[in-house]
């Protein structure tokens, strides 16, 4: 479906010329490669995007490089997309219509570790970050599985959740996002400070309203986590023992994730180290709570096969454990074999293992379950990410009607829209920002259904809209 993806008519040698000093990259495979992320995950994504390339990539490693860049593409009306480790699931960062690539991972300083945050540039890598904080005995208080690659600036403006988020609730909960920097796309680019509650107008807004610069974060004090698996015969006791373990008190946990069994058999790595055919629950787990994570285990009815801190994991070439959960889960069957695909789904009750467990044996051969536990405003939730063997189009329509049908919520991860997916209703305020921080509508075009309608109407009145909504 390449009429999603149009080329802009420019002289590219010219705005190269006009960008230095900033470092550019013009080899047209090159440029090809940071026009990805990670949206193949979705074949439907993959036929409507893989032909979709900018024309040059820029790659500041300053604010005042960063500002250039954001100058010369208004100077000359071309589009610009951010990118930090091109890891988004959606194509967030493919540009649909062309023109600037700019990549971050140039300005990736970090500025002041403080008690409970960390301040850093929008291009360091989360890996890094949490490097940085463990000997000051910190770590960030949730993060991405992809934290080898993946940015802060991506994180907070692509993501939404990670490890961490069953202790401390998702990126957009109070406290999480202390404060976020973002520069405006004029001809003069001005940096606008956007402080708590404030930086959620810029979150998870794909790079449409503003070039994020800084960003400040929550930490937590870190600790000593033992990766662990536990396994079990049947993947309703998998998934309860989930349950059990991300409600209790007494237990410290950053990471609980239930994946049945066949999945299992797509990480080749564990071979040996877990018991066959069996359904596996992956854990974080504090060194000093591992005897009540054991028993909470065999109280479930589970065998925990491993138990490795970071030292112990390394010493046997086993990966991290979040590389078996969240979207890397995914990652392991796709490496097999790239005809699987995955689907976001809610739970509707989270404490209920047998019609979670009864979703999977209405939904058929072709699915198979997963599940993450995290805490959003003080509860427990499960969110379902299963692994389905794509056949079509509309049998992929037919599970998301199963789901619904049986109260589970499809957050749909086949579209490249910041509307779709996690963010189901339109978010006017992320749009009265881009109003203001982006007026000619050059950042990151054609990923807002919503923005074609309100682009000419005055910042106020896009944020009008989002009063009624919330009235509404
Ligand atoms: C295997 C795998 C596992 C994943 N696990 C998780 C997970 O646990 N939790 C989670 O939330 N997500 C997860 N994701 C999605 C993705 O990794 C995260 O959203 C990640 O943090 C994105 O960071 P990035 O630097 O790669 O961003 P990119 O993919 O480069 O960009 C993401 C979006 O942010 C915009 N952007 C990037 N930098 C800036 C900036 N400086 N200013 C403004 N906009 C910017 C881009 O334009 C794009 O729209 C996963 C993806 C994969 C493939």
């Amino acid at each position: 479906m390449t009429e999603t993806c149009e080329r802009t008519a420019t002289d590219w040698t010219n705005i190269a010329r006009e960008l230095a000093p900033v470092d550019v990259i013009e080899e047209p495979v090159l440029v090809k490669k940071r026009s990805r992320d990670f949206f193949w995950y979705s074949p439907i994504l993959n036929g409507q995007l893989k032909k979709c390339f900018g024309d040059l990539v820029a790659q500041p490693k300053t604010r005042e490089e960063l500002a250039h860049c954001l100058s010369v593409a208004f100077a000359h009306d071309v589009p610009v997309v951010l990118r930090g480790g091109g890891t988004g699931n959606y194509g967030q960062a493919v540009p649909l219509q062309g023109g600037l690539i700019v990549e971050t991972t140039g300005m990736n300083r970090i500025l002041e570790i403080g008690d409970g945050f960390v301040r850093v540039e929008a291009g360091a890598l989360m890996s890094d970050i949490n490097a940085a904080l463990k000997p000051q005995g910190w770590e960030m208080a949730m993060f991405p599985s992809t934290q080898d690659i993946a940015t802060i600036g991506g994180f907070v403006a692509g993501g939404s959740a990670g490890i961490g988020s069953i202790a401390n609730g998702a990126l957009r909960e109070k406290g999480n996002i202390i404060q976020l920097k973002a520069l405006s796309v004029e001809a003069d680019p001005q940096e606008r400070v956007f402080d708590a509650e404030d930086a959620l107008q810029v979150h998870h807004a794909w790079g449409l309203n503003g070039a994020i610069t800084e960003v400040t974060l929550r930490t937590v004090p870190t600790r000593d986590w033992v990766g662990c698996m536990a396994t079990f015969d049947s993947y309703r006791d998998c998934y309860a023992a989930g349950y059990a373990l991300a409600c209790s008190d007494s237990i410290g946990r950053k990471l609980c994730s239930s994946v049945e069994a066949p999945i299992v058999d797509y990480f080749p790595r564990l071979k040996g180290h877990l018991r066959d055919g069996k359904h596996l629950l992956v854990a974080l787990v504090p060194a000093e709570d591992m005897p009540a994570y054991r028993d909470l285990i065999a109280a479930q009815g589970g065998v925990v096969d491993l138990a490795m801190t970071d030292a112990e994991r390394e010493a046997v070439g086993i990966p991290h454990v979040f590389e078996f959960a969240y979207n890397h889960t995914t990652l392991q069957v796709l490496k097999a074999d790239r005809s699987a695909t995955y689907q976001q789904i809610g739970v509707p009750d989270p404490s209920d293992a047998d019609s979670v467990a009864a979703m999977g044996v209405r939904q058929g051969d072709d699915l198979w379950q997963h599940h993450e536990f995290a805490r959003l405003n003080g509860t427990v939730v499960a969110f379902e990410l299963p692994i389905i063997w794509f056949t079509s189009e509309e049998r992929l329509r037919e599970i998301d009607a199963t789901y619904e049908a049986g109260g589970f919520p499809v957050y749909d991860a086949h579209t490249y829209h910041v509307e779709g997916g996690g963010l189901k209703n339109t978010d006017y305020r992320h749009l009265a920002w881009k109003k203001r921080m982006d007026p000619k509508g050059l950042l990151n075009p054609g990923k807002s259904r919503a923005w074609e309608a309100v682009q000419h109407l005055s910042p106020e009145d896009i944020e009008a809209k989002a009063m009624v909504q919330y009235k509404d």
